[in-house]
């Protein structure tokens, strides 16, 4: 718990002064009740005697998380975004920050430097933290649910003394899995490694990678043994430096341009025996683990999108703009697509959060991560779209920031699993559900 507290306590006095016009709208329960959301699986905990709740009550350190993260996204990222954005460079200031504020390590238990809190927590920093600026938000969210889950959950004793402080603290995390080959079929992947005296040596390249600029260490999938198809995919940890690793070339992209997106090219890289992720042969069973966790990640960057587009547009609507005498967010043709835009906001965060739960209480998750992803997605490309046309031409030139939440929103629909292989997904469940 207490490096919680270090992680909170800079911004929690501060939060309780947040500015009402923001909160109102985003106002979170903490009502008295148990955390059913520990880091433990709920199953161990003997829960048949308490009531069941609102899926959007939080727990106090949650709701302590959500206020703490939204204040510091407003007093330090905000200012920052519009120029990150034009840079397309994320300020070294910002990670230094986000390390800072604990947020680098949110579920890495404090025995490694961590600060031991549970995944939902990890999911409302990434949504408060999209609220402001979706590419600050991918940055933290790659890094914790993908890089640090898979120390957590694969990593040897020797991988997780060496790797988790350092992940908690100042060394930002990569998820090397695509590549020119394999997107959507990742599992085609051509990069291969093959054994060596002391270790492993790895060729190839990887497409696409974000954080490639800001990390220093990546996990890399390779064939170790092309002959046995996927079943040969293992995982690695490779350290930025290693001869051979080279950035080959950093992407120029329609949204999140402050979140870095590299080729990255690996020519006879060498990686000790101790870099081995888990086991040989079993990288594809990591990668599809990580990434149906991962995914419940972007549904809350895209849930936080949403509610960050919406506000930004309601704060004019409401407040600003006059048209024909009146504010326009008078007009009830305005306030009945503003009330639709919320309760379909409201929708996917219930579903976000719901996938959440599950995954903690050890419930079988997949779907409920698959249709969060979508549905967020498309409600936050829908919602984000729409408070351009709201706010008019202020929406559309960049003096604000309606334009790039519209231009970030799209990529929701394509990382971590494209909004096809959701429904992929969704419907083989469906199906096997269904099969007499
Ligand atoms: C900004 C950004 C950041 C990224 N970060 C990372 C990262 O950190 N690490 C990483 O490993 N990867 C990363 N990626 C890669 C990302 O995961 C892939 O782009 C994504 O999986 C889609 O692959 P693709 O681009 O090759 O599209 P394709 O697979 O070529 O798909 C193109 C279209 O075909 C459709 N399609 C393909 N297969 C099917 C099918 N079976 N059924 C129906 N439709 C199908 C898709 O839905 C899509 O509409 C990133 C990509 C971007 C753009």
């Amino acid at each position: 718990m207490a490096s919680i507290t270090r992680a909170l306590r800079p911004l929690t006095r501060a939060a309780a002064t947040f500015p009402r016009s923001i909160r109102p709208a985003f106002s979170r329960t903490a009502p008295q009740m148990r955390c059913l959301s520990a880091t433990a699986p709920r199953r161990e905990i003997d829960i048949s005697e308490i009531p069941p709740t609102p899926i959007s009550h939080l727990s106090d350190t949650e709701a302590m998380m959500a206020d703490s993260v939204s204040k510091f996204a407003q007093d330090v990222i905000l200012p920052k975004v519009r120029d990150m954005d034009e840079a397309e460079s994320m300020d070294p200031a910002v990670v230094e920050q986000l390390f800072e504020q604990g947020l680098m390590g949110i579920e890495i238990p404090e025995e490694y430097g961590g600060s031991g809190m549970n995944f939902t927590s990890a999911i409302i920093a990434i949504e408060e933290l999209a609220r402001v600026d979706p590419s600050v938000s991918v940055l933290c969210d790659v890094h914790n649910t993908l890089c640090n889950t898979a120390i957590l959950k694969y990593g040897s004793e020797k991988l997780k003394k060496e790797w988790l402080p350092r992940l908690a603290t100042n060394t930002v995390g990569s998820f090397c899995l695509s590549e020119p080959v394999s997107g959507s079929d990742a599992f085609a992947l051509a990069t291969k490694a093959t054994r060596t005296e002391n270790g492993y040596k790895i060729n190839g390249g990887k497409m696409w990678i974000t954080n490639s600029v800001e990390a220093n260490f990546f996990i890399v999938f390779a064939n170790l043994d092309p002959s046995k198809k996927y079943k040969g995919i293992t995982a690695f940890i490779v350290e930025k430096g290693t001869p051979g690793f080279s950035i080959a070339k950093k992407e120029k992209k329609l949204g999140i341009r402050a979140s870095s997106t590299c080729v990255i090219n690996f020519d006879d890289v060498e990686v000790p025996k101790d870099n081995l992720l888990g086991n040989e042969f079993e990288g594809y069973k990591y990668a599809i683990g990580l990434l149906n966790e991962g995914r419940i990640g972007i549904a809350a960057q895209m849930t936080g999108l949403a509610l960050g587009a919406f506000e930004n547009a309601a704060g004019y609507t409401w407040n600003d703009r006059k048209q024909f005498g009146q504010l326009i967010g008078e007009f009830q043709g305005m306030q009945h697509q503003m009330a639709q835009a919320w309760t379909e906001i409201q929708a996917a965060r219930a579903m976000v959060y719901n996938a959440a739960r599950k995954k903690e209480a050890g419930e079988d998750f997949v779907m409920d991560a698959a249709m969060a992803k979508l549905f967020a997605s498309q409600v936050a490309a829908k919602v984000a779209g729409s408070a351009v046309e709201w706010m008019g031409g202020m929406g559309f030139v960049r003096e604000g920031l309606a334009e790039k939440y519209f231009r970030d929103s799209k990529i929701g629909a394509i990382y971590e699993g494209t909004s096809n292989i959701q429904l992929t997904t969704i419907a083989r469940h469906l199906q096997k559900t269904y099969t007499k």
